[in-house]
């Protein structure tokens, strides 16, 4: 008997790649993982997959690279999105932003290609932001995303994308599950170049600042700052029991775990067996005050919530980043790891977003495919 097609677009990211080699394991499917990036970049890559990488086959803004990889699949994980930590979405706003093509033209052939089951990956960014402006927080309801005053640029595309899916649903039938994760992290992602988020670029301050002697860590913000991480076998499981289920509306998918900054890093000191004196910087991005997810939604539909702690969590991705670093970096390395940058556009600025000399970019030609071609 044929197994049934199942796309993961993302392919090669890191909840993506987590989530390729969970269905693979399964055993139940024919899994076409697609990706934007050249294969030797993917986190993991699963050969037993049907993989589309690189800008000409994997590039999900493409409708025709949705159409080819969408034909005769059942279920769909739309994963892909130009993203990253804070430091990344502060300051590429339209970046961040056209990905609404993907999702648009992943949905478009989706529902075209008569798949069964569209799964949309949104985000805890399409909060209110004025309802995280205390580190103290009353953790967030679904409903909360409304009046929509969402993070900019990033933000904004998820919550127009939940509704698109959602009207796609209503209108021409397809069955799309919507999941608002909440800060996934562990090994087989992001530790470094700019787009990491805050677990993984402690860890890698810590085990930089034990490298070069220099015992010493950078924070971004006072440190006060208050979140929830969701370990990536947690949100691999969500992801599966989601879209087995009849849960039509956005839904949160995040730890209850609140901690502040200053927490993580003394998990990750304790995990490195090291104290370091602490800078803040205090002009980095930063991100809202206070986010925590509130999950009585999930555990009344499916009885289940993510349950792995912050410390076991820390301590694999901890103990992965080390050995990415000891393969990959010597001590001159280290000083600079002990950082964390963010770059391409200027500084972030409150209100529209409006970015004067983004034209001048290197990056404001992204958003056109490659298998457009120039203009003609
Ligand atoms: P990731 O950056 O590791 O993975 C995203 C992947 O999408 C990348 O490999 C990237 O190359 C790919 N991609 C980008 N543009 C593409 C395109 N046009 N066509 C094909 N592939 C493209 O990020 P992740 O952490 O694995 O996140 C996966 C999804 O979950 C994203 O939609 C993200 O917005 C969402 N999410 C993640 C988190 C988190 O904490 N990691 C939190 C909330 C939401």
């Amino acid at each position: 008997m044929n197994k049934r097609v199942v796309v993961v677009a993302g392919g090669g990211g890191f909840i993506g790649g987590h989530l390729v080699k969970k269905l693979l394991d399964l055993g139940t499917c024919h899994v076409r993982a697609v990706d934007i990036k050249p294969i030797e970049d993917w986190y993991q890559v699963s050969s037993s997959a049907e993989n589309f990488a690189g800008p000409a086959d994997g590039d999900a803004r493409d409708f025709r690279v949705c159409r080819t990889v969408c034909r005769g699949a059942s279920d769909v994980y739309q994963l892909a999105a130009d993203m990253g930590g804070m430091g990344f979405i502060e300051n590429n706003k339209a970046l961040c932003m056209l990905s609404v093509l993907t999702n648009t033209h992943m949905l478009l052939a989706s529902q075209e290609a008569g798949v069964k089951r569209f799964f949309f990956s949104s985000s805890a960014c399409v909060y209110n932001a004025d309802k995280q402006v205390n580190p103290h927080v009353t953790a967030l309801a679904e409903a909360d995303a409304y009046p929509g005053l969402p993070e900019d640029g990033y933000g904004w595309e998820k919550l127009f994308s939940e509704r698109m899916c959602r009207h796609f649903r209503e209108d021409f039938g397809i069955q799309t599950r919507i999941a608002r994760f909440h800060n996934v992290y562990g090994p087989n992602g992001t530790w470094r170049g700019g787009r990491e988020k805050a677990p993984a670029a402690v860890c890698r301050k810590v085990i930089a600042a034990k490298a070069s002697g220099d015992h010493s860590i950078e924070i971004w913000g006072n440190g006060t700052q208050t979140r929830s991480f969701m370990y990536i076998d947690d949100c691999v499981e969500g992801i599966g029991k989601i879209i087995d289920s009849q849960i039509y509306e956005p839904i949160n998918l995040g730890s209850s775990e609140l901690v502040t900054i200053n927490q993580l890093v003394d998990i990750a000191e304790e995990i490195a067996g090291i104290k370091l004196k602490r800078h803040y910087k205090l002009d980095a991005p930063r991100g809202v005050a206070g986010r925590n997810s509130d999950n009585t939604k999930i555990k009344s539909y499916l009885g289940w919530e993510p349950s792995i702690s912050l410390k076991q969590g820390i301590a694999a991705t901890y103990r992965w980043i080390e050995e990415e670093f000891r393969k990959e970096c010597n001590a001159a390395d280290a000083k600079s790891l002990a950082t964390s940058g963010y770059s391409h556009g200027s500084k972030p600025i409150p209100g529209d977003g409006y970015v004067a000399e983004s034209k001048h970019m290197d990056t404001w030609r992204q958003g056109i495919p490659v298998g457009y071609g120039a203009a003609g």
